[in-house]
């Protein structure tokens, strides 16, 4: 985190399209992570689209602080929402893309009143709260099952442990955006990370990383 501008002019000459930026209230999850802030200063040391990902119990609340810092788009939890079709809404009138993401214990019936409304579906295949650990067996029919009810103009992107072993395979059931934390920070060259991950998610098209 100290070194973050140029972790991402790094990862940004490898050709990520997006960054996906965590955002955790020690509340919804068990953990606290970045917030407003940081957006902003991120913000000012790249051009790339700003993916927020609002790990919070009330992203209404605060999703026009994070659309001021920058974020072009802004996903929040089904779990955290008891209106999500009037939340995409009030989202989309800040003028940016919107997202909804279900937690591995959601079943996917959970969004499918909302779905028509999102530009994206962020299905989460580890516990959200912290980076590093392993994509969870069985995912993969989540993924597909969504999948099958999005457009073609929808995202159907993939968060949690994600890797060069599992890219091709998430890909296939129908991912075309896969978040990449520690298979690409944690290593001593970020952007060979990201090319790597880039070839094997191609294995079935163009990928988003
Ligand atoms: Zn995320």
């Amino acid at each position: 985190m100290g070194r973050l501008a140029e972790e991402i002019r790094a990862v940004e000459a490898a050709g990520v399209e997006w960054l996906h930026l965590d955002v955790m209230d020690g509340h919804f999850v068990p953990n606290l992570s970045i917030g407003v802030p940081v957006v902003a200063g991120v913000r000012r040391h790249t051009r790339l689209f700003l993916d927020t990902h609002l790990m919070i119990t009330d992203p209404g609340r605060y999703a026009p602080a994070f659309v001021g810092a920058g974020a072009n788009g802004i996903t929040f939890h089904i779990e955290a929402a008891a209106d999500p079709v009037g939340l995409v809404r009030q989202i989309r009138g800040l003028g940016v893309q919107v997202g909804v993401s279900l937690n591995p214990g959601t079943p996917p019936e959970a969004i499918r009143g909302v779905v028509e409304e999102v530009d994206l579906v962020l299905v989460m295949t580890v516990w959200p709260g912290f980076g590093g650990q392993t994509f969870i067996d069985g995912s993969l029919a989540r993924i597909a099952e969504i999948a099958g009810w999005l457009r073609p103009d929808q995202y159907l992107e993939v968060d949690g442990g994600i890797n060069t072993e599992n890219a091709a395979a998430v890909a296939r059931a129908g991912a075309d955006t896969l978040v990449a934390g520690s298979a690409v920070f944690d290593g001593r060259d970020p952007a060979a990370a990201v090319r790597r991950l880039l070839a094997a998610a191609s294995a079935r098209s163009e990928g988003r990383v």
